[in-house]
């Protein structure tokens, strides 16, 4: 039967490899180990007089683990070439172990949007772009961000982004607008890729280009942080940001003017999918958390968890878990096998699967919870907002449906309606009706 979904027999081996296995024991371990007493400190530490900085003591811990991280061997593994060389489909094991854990991917060097950036800049940099950006994001100095998105315009499209970098000699003049820049308000973010538009007269898919524009450029001015269901989310902060003639050399183009599309194709790659299997692993986190919770608590005469439908609750999230886990796995062998561009339709399907999914369950986490459930006492309600925010973030969830719903349709192209064709009842089947007087036929179908 025709399909979008392009697979073979194969594609059902959805094993991780021999070579991985003790690897992902390792990652597992650390996060354990390391990460998660690292992290509770580091809350902890924070000074509220300076929300848009780390304290010293932060620092050291988070830089204590990294450099723990980087010693045993478990740095960068999202990078097949520069990394482990692990698989897309090796890679989804661990980052679903990364989502329990806020400072996980980061105290490994695999956190977003620094993942997809440095991707760009491995796969298209210029020798020197990569001297001066991509390996100190490698060693985990620097952050980074990526500016897309214009308050005044549906960026989901994006060709419509009006940003002009105009030439002006070897320099760009850059001016423009851009909202909800994940990352820039963090001290340690140095550079962003910035789309902007130039040739606005160009085919739609050559007016646009990516460049790399420091963050300390002059004329590069943050106006304030973007709040998400109120928080602002200091001090990784989503930036409102204006660019009033902002010069960068012209050697900071990437690819070429005109190539900004082929680079968001590029970013179509592992980074792409690193958040839904991360939200698995957040999925996982809500549920256990219901569970201790409905089990641990009793309310009119039972455990929480055994009133109501809340067992049929429990029994869905368990299921569809599993459901999204073979999807997210099928969509990472996809890019094994069928490579970025040909499987983009399988990335479509768990981006726009996942985070819905895994928004409703942790809400009903929060439910079982009570009001302890949007409390600061569990990690639900933040959880809840990154799940909620992804859907719009990564994309709106009804542009991945589209491209799933598009690949689907077109799989028939060609096909021809038979003219001759009137009816299409099955001449036997209608007269086996028509003689069925107590119609016993209709709930047990023909023998
Ligand atoms: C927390 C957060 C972090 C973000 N971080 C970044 C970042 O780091 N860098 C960056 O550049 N941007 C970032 N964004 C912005 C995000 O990428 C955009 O919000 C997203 O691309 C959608 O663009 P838009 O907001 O302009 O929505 P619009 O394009 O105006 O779309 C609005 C709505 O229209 C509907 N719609 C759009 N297309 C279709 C379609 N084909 N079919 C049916 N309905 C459709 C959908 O309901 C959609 O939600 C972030 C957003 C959030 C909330």
């Amino acid at each position: 039967m025709p399909t979008g979904l392009k697979s073979s027999p194969d594609d059902f081996d959805l094993r991780m490899s021999e070579e991985a296995r003790p690897f992902y024991e390792q990652v597992v371990d650390f996060l354990e180990r390391v990460v998660d007493p690292m992290q509770k400190q580091f809350f902890k530490e924070a000074d509220p007089m300076n929300r848009w900085g780390y304290t010293e003591r932060q620092l050291e811990l988070l830089e204590g683990a990294k450099d723990q991280a980087k010693a045993e061997g478990l740095w960068n593994f999202f990078l097949p070439d520069t990394g482990q060389g692990l698989s897309n489909l090796d890679y989804a094991y661990l980052a679903v172990e990364l989502g329990k854990y806020p400072l996980g991917s980061e105290s490994l060097n695999c956190s977003a949007p620094d993942t997809g950036n440095m991707e760009v800049l491995e796969r298209v940099g210029t020798p020197e772009q990569k001297a001066e950006w991509l390996e100190p994001l490698l060693r985990g100095e620097i952050r980074s961000a990526y500016a897309m998105t214009e308050p005044g315009l549906p960026s989901s499209d994006a060709k419509n982004i009006r940003t002009q970098a105009v030439k002006d000699g070897d320099e760009y003049v850059i001016n423009g607008e851009k909202y909800y820049i994940s990352g820039a308000g963090d001290p340690r973010c140095k550079i962003m890729i910035v789309m902007c538009q130039t040739s606005p007269d160009g085919p739609p898919h050559r007016k646009q280009s990516q460049i790399l524009v420091p963050i300390d450029t002059p004329g590069v001015k943050i106006l304030g942080p973007m709040h998400v269901f109120g928080q602002d989310d200091a001090p990784h902060g989503h930036m409102h940001i204006r660019f009033d003639d902002v010069r960068v050399p012209a050697s900071n183009m990437l690819l070429g003017e005109g190539r900004g599309f082929e680079i968001s194709q590029l970013r179509l790659g592992p980074g792409r999918i690193h958040h839904c299997m991360r939200s698995i692993g957040a999925a996982e986190k809500a549920l256990d958390l219901m569970v201790r919770r409905g089990a641990t608590r009793e309310g009119f005469g039972k455990p929480l968890v055994r009133l109501g439908g809340n067992m049929e609750i429990v029994a869905r999230a368990r299921t569809e878990i599993e459901a999204m886990r073979m999807m997210v796995l099928r969509a990472a062998k996809a890019m094994d096998t069928l490579g970025n561009a040909e499987a983009r339709v399988w990335i479509s399907a768990v981006k726009a699967m996942v985070p819905e999914r895994v928004c409703q369950i942790i809400d009903q986490a929060i439910q079982m919870h009570g009001a302890t459930g949007v409390s600061q006492w569990t990690p639900l309600a933040s959880m809840y907002a990154g799940q909620r925010t992804l859907r719009l973030a990564d994309g709106p969830d009804e542009v991945h449906w589209m491209v799933v719903g598009r690949a689907e349709v077109a799989a028939y192209d060609g096909l021809e309606v038979p003219l001759e064709q009137t009816s299409y009842a099955d001449p036997e089947l209608t007269a086996a009706w028509a003689e069925d007087k107590d119609n016993s036929f209709m709930f047990s179908g023909p023998a």
